[in-house]
C-alpha cells in the first residue's frame, strides 16, 4: 500500500530537483522528512484508488468485500467523499485505455520499479503500469489541487517509464511510450508521448547527472525546484539568490524597462514563497526554544466557538430571540449551486432559461506559460479607422 512507501535518495519524484541541483539530494538528508496532512490524504485516496483498479482489473473482490474495505478507509479522520468520485476518474481512464485493445491488456497496480541502472540505488513505485499493443502507459494518479502537474517532459514518469521498459522490453516489444497524470480535483489528465528510443536517450543523458547526485557533487542551483526541497528554509544558495541585486544595480538610466519589470516580478514570485518558507521555518525554531534574533513566537488571534450550537440556540429562543436574527441566509453562488444541482439539472434549470449570464473576468497579470490567451485595450489602426 501507498501509506508505506519507501523512497530512494534519488527518487523519482523528486527528479526535478536532484537534476536542476546535483547536491540537494545529500543535503535533504540532514533534515527529517515530515509528512505534511496534504500528503497523508494523498495516500488515503491512492489506497481507495489502488483498491478499486485491483478489483477491475487484477483481483475479482466481491462487493461486500469491498464495502467493508470502504468503510474501513471511512474511519480515517481525513476521509471525504470526495474521494470516491475522484478515484472513479482514475478508474474510468485506466479503463478506456483497457477497452482500446482487442485483448486484454497488461495491467500492474502499485509496481515497484527499478531505475537503478540510470540512477544509483533508484527505484519507486508506479501507480499504473499498462501495456497494450506496442505501447508503455505509465499512468500516476495525483490527488493534490496545488497547481495542476504536466505530463510533458516530466522527469519523474520518465525514470518510472525507463524502470518499466527495462523490466517489459523482453516480454513486450515496446515502440511508444505515454505517460499520463490524472489529477482528478484540478480536472488535469495529462498526456505525453514519446518513443522509446527518445526516453532511452534521455535515460543515457542524465546517467553523469544521478552520479553527482549521488554523490552530493556539484553546484546548488536555486530555481522553482526549491519548493520542495527539504532544505529550502535554510539553503545558502536559495537565499544568495534571493537577495541578490546584482544585476538590477548595474542597470543605469533612472527607469527601469519592460524587460526587467519582466524579470523582477519573476523574481519577487520566488521571494514571497522564500519568504513564506523562512517564517515557517523561524516560527517552528522559536517554538522549540531557539533564538531567531529580533523574533519571537506569539500566540495569534483566538477565536470564540460555540460549546453545543443547537443548545445554545434553543436557550436563546427560549429567552425570546427571534429565530430570524440567529441566521443569515445567503443564496448560493452560480458555481456552488452547479455543484449541488449537478452538470445536467444546472443547464436545464438556469443556463437553459436564460438564468445565468456570463461576465468576463477582470484582467489579470499571468506568466506567459498560461494556456489561456492575452488581451488587450490597445486600439489597431483598423479599429480606429472603422470608428471613425
Ligand atoms: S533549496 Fe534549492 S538550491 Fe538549495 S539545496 Fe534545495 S534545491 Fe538546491
Amino acid at each position: 500500500m501507498i501509506g508505506d512507501r519507501a523512497h530512494a535518495l534519488l527518487s523519482a519524484s523528486g527528479a526535478n530537483k536532484w537534476l536542476n541541483c546535483t547536491p540537494s539530494a545529500r543535503l535533504e538528508e540532514t533534515f527529517q522528512d515530515t509528512q505534511s496532512e496534504y500528503a497523508a490524504e494523498g495516500s488515503l485516496a491512492h489506497e481507495v484508488a489502488e483498491l478499486k483498479l485491483r478489483k477491475y482489473f487484477l483481483e475479482p473482490i466481491g462487493p461486500r468485500k469491498f464495502n467493508n474495505q470502504i468503510k474501513k478507509f471511512k474511519e480515517n479522520p481525513l476521509w471525504d467523499d470526495e474521494i470516491l468520485k475522484h478515484t472513479d476518474v482514475y478508474l474510468e481512464y485506466v479503463q478506456s485505455i483497457a477497452h482500446q485493445y482487442n485483448s486484454s491488456p497488461y495491467v500492474a497496480v502499485e509496481k515497484k520499479i527499478l531505475y537503478d541502472m540510470y540512477v544509483p540505488e533508484g527505484f519507486g513505485t508506479g501507480d499504473c503500469i499498462l501495456i497494450g499493443g506496442n505501447t508503455l502507459y505509465v499512468i500516476d494518479f495525483k490527488y493534490g489541487k496545488g497547481v495542476p502537474v504536466p505530463a510533458e517532459d516530466n522527469s519523474q514518469m520518465k525514470l518510472y517509464a525507463l524502470g518499466a521498459y527495462a523490466e517489459y522490453s523482453f516480454l513486450y516489444n515496446i515502440e511508444t511510450i505515454k505517460l499520463v497524470i490524472i489529477q482528478p480535483r484540478l480536472n488535469n489528465i495529462s498526456e505525453y508521448e514519446l518513443s522509446a528510443a527518445d526516453l532511452l536517450e534521455w535515460g543515457e543523458s542524465i546517467k553523469p547527472i544521478a552520479e553527482k547526485a549521488f554523490k552530493g557533487e556539484g553546484e546548488f542551483i536555486s530555481g522553482d525546484h526549491c519548493r520542495f526541497c527539504r532544505a529550502k528554509s535554510l539553503c545558502r544558495a536559495r537565499t544568495e539568490f534571493n537577495i541578490s541585486l546584482e544585476e538590477f544595480n548595474q542597470m543605469k538610466p533612472p527607469l527601469i524597462s519592460n524587460e526587467e519589470v519582466g524579470q523582477i516580478l519573476e523574481r519577487a514570485q520566488n521571494l514571497a514563497k522564500w519568504v513564506k518558507d523562512l517564517e515557517e521555518y523561524a516560527l517552528s525554531a522559536c517554538l522549540q526554544g531557539e533564538i531567531i534574533p529580533g523574533w519571537k513566537a506569539v500566540e495569534g488571534r483566538g477565536s470564540r466557538q460555540y460549546t453545543d450550537i443547537d443548545v445554545a440556540f434553543e436557550d436563546l429562543k427560549s429567552e425570546g430571540i427571534d429565530e430570524a436574527l440567529l441566521y443569515e441566509r445567503k443564496p448560493l453562488t452560480v458555481p456552488a449551486l452547479e455543484k449541488v444541482l449537478g452538470k445536467k439539472q444546472y443547464r436545464e434549470l438556469l443556463e437553459g432559461k436564460g438564468h445565468v449570464k456570463s461576465e468576463p473576468g477582470k484582467p489579470t497579470l499571468a506568466r506567459e506559460s498560461d494556456k489561456r490567451e492575452s488581451i488587450t485595450n490597445k486600439v489597431t489602426p483598423e479599429e480606429a479607422f472603422k470608428n471613425e
